[in-house]
């Protein structure tokens, strides 16, 4: 079975992937593994529409893992200058004046570097060593958060860092008790993104901050999804939580690579040149990401798409919900704003656990039937599809309608 879809994959990515690529991609959930389908190549993207190397379209649904939310479209503008362009002040500023915890910015190229460097800063405000996450979670791939997730890393690394369920708040709590005074940070996704869509119970949060502050433990929203998505202020103005670090990437980019951490002055300062924690980098606050970045952000500041987008999504999740009923196919579809899930299963999906135990299979008949209809969705059961300003009623229409072709074989077990 893996023979036969590594032959297949040679034929529809080319042979000169495969042979001078990695498994033919540079990021492992691009291969197609999870759906069994073959991986596709694109040459370009346009609004709500990507283009495959032979010219088919598709709608997608992917839209860059959710980096973009104005759609596909083009930048212009210089490349690395090595000193600072005008365009990373105004992009700072768009993302403080939007987001309530922040008052300062440092960008990285990436969500992972954002991520390792609000470890390290909290590590160094509390002077303690541990860091405590949740299963199933992503916050990129440096070593603190990679523990227990990927071979290669250190003893140290995995001895300091702890995983509990989702929405698990006495999981949390034991875990602070049995090791009292370690904790440096609690590293969250306020809804996660990467076990698919899991909304977190308002509670959860709520308590989540209540404990980290009593016990003097840094608490780190990773809203490199959530931030510009589900609201301008992300997620802690959604919830109207107030964490003490917070990560960006992807939105704040418009489609350029990007990351960065924020946070009260007192925090960022530690940051070097003015503290002794080290971040930096030749590509940090690239020119074409910032402009790119202030341009998205601009217009979400203008013309905010929040109401609009959680329509479009409500509307898509009813008449997935509906196809599915019609067909007598169980699926629990995880939905906030633009941002949604479906799990092939019987049960509330309400972290990794249950998510692990939803029908994969159904998933990717389900995937690689609506690629056959020229729409595109996140070939793994674990991301979110995304919605765009670029969607129209008619994208979201015919995703389900193809759904509801795919649910009906699907019932007559095809
Ligand atoms: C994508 C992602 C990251 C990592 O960002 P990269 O730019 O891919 O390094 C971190 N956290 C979350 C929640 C993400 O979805």
């Amino acid at each position: 079975m893996n023979r036969q879809s590594s032959i297949v994959n040679r034929k529809s990515i080319g042979a000169g992937a495969l042979k001078y690529l990695v498994g033919g991609v540079n990021s492992p959930v691009r291969a197609f593994r999870h759906v069994g389908g073959n991986p596709l190549m694109l040459r370009q993207g346009r609004d709500s529409q990507v283009y495959d190397v032979d010219g088919r379209a598709y709608v997608d649904f992917i839209m860059g893992w959710g980096s973009l939310i104005h759609g596909h479209r083009q930048v212009k503008g210089s490349t690395v200058l090595g000193l600072t362009h005008p365009a990373e002040a105004e992009l700072a500023r768009l993302m403080v004046d939007a987001v309530p915890s922040v008052e300062q910015v440092r960008f990285t190229v990436s969500g992972t570097e954002a991520c390792m460097t609000a470890v390290r800063l909290a590590r160094a405000v509390t002077g303690r060593p541990r860091i405590l996450m949740f299963d199933g979670s992503y916050h990129g791939h440096a070593e603190s958060v990679m523990a227990g997730k990927t071979a290669g890393i250190s003893a140290a690394a995995t001895r300091e860092a702890m995983s509990v369920p989702y929405n698990d708040i006495e999981a949390v709590a034991r875990a602070i008790r049995h090791h009292a005074n370690r904790f440096a940070c609690v590293i969250v996704e306020p809804v996660a993104a990467n076990t698919g869509v899991i909304v977190p119970e308002v509670a959860f949060l709520k308590r989540l901050r209540a404990l980290t502050q009593r016990h003097g433990i840094l608490l780190i929203f990773d809203e490199v999804v959530t931030g510009f998505r589900l609201a301008l202020g992300g997620a802690q103005s959604y919830f109207r939580i107030t964490p003490d670090l917070t990560t960006f990437g992807k939105i704040i980019g418009g489609g350029m690579p990007i990351g960065a951490l924020g946070g009260p002055a007192r925090f960022m300062k530690r940051l070097a040149p003015e503290g002794n924690v080290y971040h930096g980098g030749t590509f940090a606050g690239h020119p074409l990401s910032m402009t790119a970045g202030a341009f998205t952000l601009k217009k979400l500041h203008a013309h905010p798409p929040y109401g609009a987008l959680d329509r479009a999504g409500r509307r898509l999740q009813r008449g997935l919900q509906h196809a599915a009923q019609r067909c007598g196919i169980a699926i629990q579809i995880n939905r906030l704003g633009s941002m949604l899930t479906v799990f092939f299963s019987d049960q509330p999906i309400r972290n990794a656990g249950d998510a692990a135990r939803s029908r994969r299979q159904q998933f990717a008949a389900w995937a690689n039937g609506l690629r056959r209809h020229g729409i595109l969705i996140p070939p793994s059961p674990f991301e979110a599809l995304f919605l765009s300003t670029a969607h129209t009623a008619q994208d979201v229409d015919r995703l389900i309608t193809a759904s509801e072709e795919i649910f009906t074989a699907m019932g007559n077990g095809a």
